[in-house]
């Protein structure tokens, strides 16, 4: 693991597991497991519970498996495994040989459920889907007792084994726990442990037509790999009784359940369930679209993993649900990236700029520093010649009063180039679009330094034309246009929220010559645009980038206003 200036982290999860390392509870063991179910990409929210799950495996010296929750034959895909796979690797994790299913243990869990039938704790129920909810009653009212509720032991067993073998529909029969319709809890109320499922499963193919339900085969699978601290998010805590019922019943090793509160990040949405709607429905190109906060998008959107630890590890593990400014995790990247990313010029928009005093068969080459923040870089060259690219943004001809940058008769510095000042620009006759500026430059200031130390106020980048090479760049904007995307009016939804200006696509850039054949996935800082990113999709003459982050530290100004919940959350480290 990479290690970084921030403390050791500290939380209640870590206070727990200190206390029962002290006690001897479990042996002095620690082994934790990250459970995704497969039925989607993993997001940002889930890169949260794997750092807690394997970083605590690793501060403990203790183990975590990875372990696939794949009760539901009917959502789950090869894809979304072979993807988990690949995403918790890339973020820096290992679970040696420990990669298990819950499917493993369909046959013992099947067993789990005679022996509860055979305890007469659990009882096949002829009721729908529907009659069940009718039947299980409120918060405030206590729920009516199935008629099924009492059939004797044998029988149960005969239906279970038919339900089994196939002989019933879809829905027909489920097999029920049998504990409390009275219960306060409603989980407790004769929860489904089973039911029927004619669907083949990814693994199992159509070995088994009934499935069990996440709560019973949860804490089993739990069990069975003798896991001692069973972490999962904070809609689990009502479960927990449940997975107490079912351990302590059947008498089966008892790992404890630990919940923290889930991870929400402003302007996007964490939900697999809607992160498929934005695939299925053409909001985004794919799981893997650099605006969703998937892992894979967040990779092709040139997001490292050691940046990705970092913010985890800065927003800390807490009870108490909260919503983590987007910003944070845009600061992360900025962070790593400022110390990572060699530098380069790259021009998005733009406009020609011809120096008239230098001579139209010279170019020369000026020494640029790859990044300053690591002089272990080094540097590199940057052909100059007498036609340039500037930004159009970097020239005004009726400049505004702050405005520094060039205008007619100003005066700037061209990084690592020359001083040049503005002597005239050509225009669109009929539009009066500026299509080219002249210029001269002064000889004198190569390097971007005049010897006799008169002043400019702007420092720009530009690209030399007959050198540049073309590229394509995608800028992105947050996503969604509220912080909370679920604010909706009436009875829309959460897409009604998306940002129609997350994607901007540049066509016309041109880019230093450095940059011909930078390797898909490698980043670069644009000087003074922000952090780019090199797409799977670029190819040999057509270069293709994704902006990472801009330049901008929103994040500072952020801070200012957050200042108080900020120190809350790094109370949470040790200091
Ligand atoms: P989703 O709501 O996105 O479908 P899920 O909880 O159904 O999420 P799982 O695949 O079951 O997804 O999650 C695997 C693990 O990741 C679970 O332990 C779950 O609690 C945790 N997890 C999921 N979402 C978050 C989140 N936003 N923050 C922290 N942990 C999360
Ligand atoms: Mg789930």
């Amino acid at each position: 693991m990479t290690k970084n200036s921030m403390p050791k982290p500290s939380d209640f999860i870590r206070d727990i597991l200190d206390e029962d390392l002290r006690t001897g509870n479990y042996g002095g063991r620690v082994h934790t497991r990250f459970p995704p179910e497969p039925n989607g990409y993993l997001h940002i929210g889930h890169a949260k519970s794997i750092c807690l799950n394997f970083g605590i495996a690793t501060e403990f010296k203790g183990l975590c498996n990875l372990r696939f929750d794949d009760t539901n034959p009917t959502k789950e895909e090869v894809e979304y495994v072979e993807s988990i796979i690949e995403d918790v690797r890339w973020l820096g994790f290992d679970w040696d040989e420990r990669l298990y299913c819950a499917s493993d243990y369909f046959g013992k869990l099947y067993e789990y459920a005679v022996e509860l039938i055979r305890m007469g704790k659990a009882y096949v129920c002829d009721l729908s889907a529907d009659e069940i909810r009718q039947y299980r009653g409120t918060l405030t009212e206590p729920g009516m007792e199935s008629p099924y509720r009492n059939r004797s032991v044998e029988e149960n067993l005969d239906l279970f084994g038919r339900m089994r073998a196939g002989e019933y529909p879809d829905g027909s029969h489920t097999l029920r726990a049998k504990i409390d319709m009275a219960s306060g809890n409603i989980n407790m109320r004769d929860p489904v442990i089973y039911r029927i499922l004619h669907a083949e499963h990814h693994r199992t193919g159509n070995r088994w037509c009934i499935y069990p339900m996440y709560d019973f085969a949860h804490c089993i699978s739990d069990s069975i790999e003798r896991i001692t601290h069973s972490i999962c998010t904070i809609e689990f805590e009502d479960h927990r009784p449940l997975y107490d019922w079912f351990l302590d019943e059947l008498k089966l090793y008892h790992p404890q359940q630990i919940e923290f509160a889930r991870l929400n990040l402003s302007y996007t949405v964490l939900s697999k369930r809607k992160l498929v709607q934005l695939v299925s429905r053409g909001f985004v190109s794919g799981w893997d679209d650099p605006r969703m906060p998937t892992i894979a998008g967040l990779r092709r959107r040139g997001y490292t993993p050691h940046a990705i630890r970092n913010f985890c590890e800065r927003i800390g593990v807490a009870k108490r649900d909260s919503m983590v400014d987007i910003a944070l995790l845009e600061y992360s990247i900025r962070e790593d990236l400022n110390k990572r990313a060699a530098r380069v010029m790259a021009v998005l928009y733009p406009l020609k700029a011809v120096i008239l005093n230098y001579p139209e068969t010279q170019a020369e080459e000026l020494e640029a520093i790859n990044n300053p923040e690591d002089p272990g870089m080094g540097t590199r060259r940057v052909p100059f010649s007498r036609v340039l690219y500037i930004e159009r943004d970097d020239f005004r001809e009726d400049p505004p009063k702050e405005y520094f940058r060039l205008a007619p008769g100003r005066e700037v510095r061209l990084r690592y180039a020359y001083y040049i000042t503005c002597v005239g620009v050509v225009k669109d006759d009929k539009t009066g679009e500026v299509m080219e500026l002249h210029c001269t430059y002064d000889p004198a200031t190569r390097g971007g330094d005049s010897p006799d130390r008169r002043k400019v106020k702007a420092t720009l980048h530009w690209v030399s034309a007959a050198h540049a090479l073309p590229a394509e760049v995608r800028l992105y904007e947050h996503l969604f246009v509220k912080a909370d995307p679920n604010e909706v009016e009436g009875d829309r939804d959460f897409t009604a929220n998306v940002n129609p200006k997350s994607l901007e696509i540049v066509t016309s850039c041109r880019v230093e010559p450095s940059l011909a054949g930078a390797s898909p996935g490698s980043i670069y800082q644009f000087e003074r645009l922000g952090y780019f990113c090199v797409d799977p999709d670029t190819s040999k003459g057509s270069l293709l980038f994704n902006r990472t982050v801009t330049l901008r530290d929103a994040w500072a100004k952020i801070e200012k206003t957050l200042k108080k919940p900020m120190k809350v959350q790094n109370n949470q480290h040790r200091e």
